[in-house]
């Protein structure tokens, strides 16, 4: 912690927010204050824009492969920093330490991946069908970016927007979680020792993101807004970037369905169904939020999943052995408790679970619900904990017509071991993402996104550059 950075890093260099202002970082699992850090307000907004805006011209100049080989040493460096990354990672967010390095991994994969499209932006070349004039393509950078990032993955949300946009010769202003701030300040440090010139990554840590990030989108000189939170907030940002028509990318919220049928492999199942429901206490988007389990298994799938999230170790995330850490604070863990309150009230049966510890910090246990009524709030709700709520179903399309009847698509998850119904059910779910027979899906080389409210646009894979890349068509007269 001691070596960590606290100030707004700015055009290259280590500020304090304008006005003087700090703000606390806290630890989940014991409430306590790590450290204080800068809370930059609408001034140091103006002059992370400048700056941004000023290496702007210069910095689309360079060469791909030394913005590629920037991004390598990058890569090269986190890895070598993993503990200290995990171990500060878990520190501000929870996550058990063994995720925490999963995730430091993950991160830096983005920067490895993203090294190599750097080198790959292509363009094009032909004569027009009318044969008098040639197109020339090229493909640009789409000028300075707002990037903002939520708290659940503090280092990799981070990485998988820079990484694109370093390789396509963006500049970028980074507005972290005010939940989990050390870990993108300790990434631009990172970025700084492996030659990533000044102004080129800004980072803003502030409990004021409106009163910092409206002005960006509304003015103008920020060309690009890429966001991953709520679908809340997502439609919010949307409206602002409207009005200077910034291009936007937007990761938003999810309700993931988990479909088990009657002829799953149950142990696939309830494997898939672990990761999907526990990666990152279950505050991810892609978890699994509802699941319909045919009526046939339904008993036997929740006994078995019971058995296993009963058999988690909650406790702070630094501790030996611990598999489950504590929530983010205590608005996200009320949250939960509220969840299932209502859920109860209507009838749910609780399996495992359900109580809250007594103590400091933010611990939930894991906790798994059976007959839950279609009416409960957390259905149509991003849980964001440890919980699973099992609903039955009959039939094949009884059940795509109810994971498909939710505002959300992001991702979903189908055990069956029939393929003719694995690919016909999975290509009549409304999501961006399917996880077949898997409870994970998340790989820097894959398009990960949305579809329906769940946000527009892809990041990671071989498109996750295009976010950041604009054509341009030269029109050129045949000699
Ligand atoms: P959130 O409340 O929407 O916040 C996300 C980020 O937006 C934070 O940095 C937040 O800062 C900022 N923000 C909030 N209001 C803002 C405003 N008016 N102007 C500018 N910035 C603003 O989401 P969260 O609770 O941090 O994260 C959980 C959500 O993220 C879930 O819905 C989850 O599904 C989603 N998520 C999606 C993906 C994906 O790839 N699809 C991945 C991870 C998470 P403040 O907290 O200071 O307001």
């Amino acid at each position: 912690m001691t070596d960590t950075p606290t100030q707004l890093f700015i055009g290259g260099a280590w500020l304090d927010a304008a006005d003087g202002a700090t703000m606390p970082v806290d630890d989940p699992a014991t409430g306590e204050i790590l450290c204080h850090i800068a809370d930059a307000g609408p001034k140091d907004a103006r002059l992370a824009e400048e700056a941004a805006v000023q290496a702007q011209e210069e910095w689309a100049r360079t060469a791909p492969r030394a913005r590629s080989e920037i991004l390598r040493r990058a890569y090269e460096i986190i890895l070598d920093r993993t503990d200290e990354l995990a171990h500060l990672m878990t520190a501000e967010m929870g996550k058990p330490l063994a995720e925490a390095r999963g995730e430091v991994a993950y991160a830096a994969e983005f920067f490895r991946w993203f090294s190599e499209e750097a080198v790959r932006i292509d363009g094009g070349a032909g004569i027009l069908p009318d044969g008098r004039n040639r197109m020339l393509l090229s493909r640009r950078p789409v000028g300075p970016c707002l990037l903002i990032t939520p708290w659940n993955f503090p280092l990799a949300m981070g990485t998988r927007k820079i990484g694109p946009a370093i390789a396509a010769g963006c500049t970028m202003i980074l507005k972290p979680a005010p939940q989990t701030p050390l870990s993108s300040l300790a990434l631009a440090a990172i970025l700084k020792e492996a030659g990533l010139p000044d102004g080129v990554l800004n980072v803003v840590t502030t409990s004021r993101a409106g009163e910092v990030c409206e002005p960006l989108l509304r003015g103008g000189r920020m060309r690009k807004l890429s966001f991953t939170g709520s679908t809340a907030v997502g439609r919010l940002l949307l409206a602002q970037s409207a009005e200077a028509v910034v291009r936007t990318s937007m990761e938003l919220g999810g309700n993931a369905p988990f479909i088990v049928f009657e002829d799953a492999d149950l142990d696939k199942a309830v494997d898939g169904a672990m990761l999907a429901k526990m990666r990152n206490m279950g505050e991810a988007c892609t978890a699994a939020n509802r699941f319909f389990v045919h009526h046939s298994v339904a008993e036997e799938f929740g006994r078995r999943l019971a058995e296993r999230m009963g058999g988690l170790v909650v406790g702070p995330g630094t501790r030996d052995g611990v598999d489950v850490g504590p929530l983010i604070d205590r608005t996200g863990r009320g949250k939960v408790e509220a969840l299932v309150a209502d859920a109860v009230e209507r009838g749910a049966r609780v399996l495992v679970g359900g109580r809250t510890p007594e103590g400091p910090g933010c611990f939930y246990p894991p906790t798994v619900l059976t007959d839950v009524s279609p009416e409960s709030r957390l259905l149509d709700t991003e849980i964001f904990g440890p919980v699973a709520a099992i609903l039955t179903f009959d039939d094949e399309d009884e059940v795509v017509r109810r994971a498909n009847d939710t505002p959300w698509g992001l991702v979903g998850y189908v055990f069956t071991e029939g393929l003719d119904r694995a690919l016909r059910v999975s290509e009549r779910l409304e999501v961006g993402m399917v996880g077949l027979n898997t409870g994970l899906v998340s790989n820097p080389a894959a398009p990960f996104g949305g579809v329906k409210q769940s946000g527009l646009g892809r990041e990671g894979g071989r498109v996750g550059i295009d976010e950041f890349l604009e054509y341009q068509y030269l029109a050129v007269p045949v000699g």
